[in-house]
């Protein structure tokens, strides 16, 4: 079954029954029902597109606002956001292809599933921890793109989202019909969800902070495709404010603040020199398995060239 909603109010109702799944741009849901990956399989998926006014981007009180039905591609062109809050724009813009970001939505990035070949095999061939099983079949399989900074609840697979260091790094909100959730916090390694959204909860809008006088944001992706692929490491830092932010993504199984980056690069004028530090630093606590090795090397130079695009 399909439905189309018309309120919060209603999704929060049909998602109740524990049997119905909530769908935006179904760009990720999608491909999770035709392959049949999960061990539960939803009887109705209700659309949030319809529900009137969660689709916007505004300014106000120094806060941008985002809603959550809004597309990745009137973020990636908004001139507010490119302006001011450059990593993120950057980000949207690198997801995916035209198509994905015309249909994707914010809400739906930050929620999206893991790319963990094991668990995305159809049929749910391989019934790994991250849905109930005992098993991580990367651990000793095919792990070259996994997490490099070790596992999470057993699982090593990596977050694969773009917008979610750039959120991190902007200092973000999530607002969700129940609260609000620092976008630091917002991320988790649960069976199977990659969020601490509890069963039904409903992202409403994003919160980003305006960037303090001077403060200057940028996002980079390393991805092995450029015109549609997932993110091999990617990278979004926020300097030249109070403190520096940064925060790389696909290194971890969730986003993972380079807060010893940060703490080499504090009060430091930033340059060649400097970036560089802040970069070894970013890596400092690596323990690849050894197919994921070369993400290391990755994720260090991501660091020091965002810095260094960001000024
Ligand atoms: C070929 C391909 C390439 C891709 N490449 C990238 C990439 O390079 N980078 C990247 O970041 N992503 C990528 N994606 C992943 C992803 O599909 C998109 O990024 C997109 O943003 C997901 O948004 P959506 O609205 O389509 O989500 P949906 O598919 O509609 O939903 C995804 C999940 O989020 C939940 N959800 C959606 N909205 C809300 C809400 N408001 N509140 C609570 N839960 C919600 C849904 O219930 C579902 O569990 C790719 C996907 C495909 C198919
Ligand atoms: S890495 Fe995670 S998702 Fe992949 S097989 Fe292991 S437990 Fe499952």
């Amino acid at each position: 079954n399909h439905t189309n909603a018309g309120s919060i109010a209603e999704i929060r109702t049909a998602l109740a029954d524990g049997k119905t799944a909530l769908i935006a741009g179904g760009t990720d849901l999608v491909g999770t029902l035709k392959d049949n990956i999960l061990r539960d399989y939803p009887l109705t998926v209700i659309n949030l597109k319809p529900v009137p006014g969660l689709n916007y981007i505004k300014e106000e009180k120094g806060i941008l606002k985002i809603g959550a039905a809004t597309r990745l591609a009137d973020i990636a062109a908004d001139a507010t956001i490119r302006k001011s809050y450059t990593a993120l724009a950057q980000a949207a813009s690198r997801v995916a292809s035209p198509h994905i970001r015309d249909m994707g939505t914010i809400g739906g990035n930050i929620s999206q599933l893991h790319r963990c070949w094991y668990f995305r095999k159809p049929e749910n061939r391989f019934d790994c921890k991250r849905k109930g099983g005992n098993s991580c079949f990367a651990m000793t399989g095919d792990n070259r793109y996994h997490s490099i900074f070790g596992a999470t609840a057993g699982c090593i697979a990596v977050n694969p989202s773009d917008t979610a260091p750039a959120l991190i790094a902007l200092d973000a909100k999530v607002v969700t019909d129940k609260r609000e959730i620092n976008a630091e916090d917002f991320f988790d390694v649960r069976q199977p969800g990659n969020t601490v959204l509890e069963q039904g909860e409903i992202i409403t809008e994003i919160q980003v902070p305006a960037p303090l006088k001077g403060a200057k944001s940028a996002f980079i992706k390393f991805a092995l495709r450029k015109s549609i692929d997932f993110p091999i490491v990617n990278c979004a830092v926020m300097v030249g404010g109070k403190d520096p932010r940064i925060c790389l993504n696909a290194v971890a199984p969730k986003p993972y603040r380079a807060i010893k980056a940060e703490e080499a690069l504090d009060g430091k004028k930033i340059n060649e020199v400097s970036a560089s530090a802040a970069g070894e630093a970013a890596v400092a606590d690596a323990r690849p398995l050894t197919a994921a090795k070369f993400k290391v090397q990755i994720a260090k130079t991501l660091v020091k060239r965002a810095i260094l695009a960001a000024v």
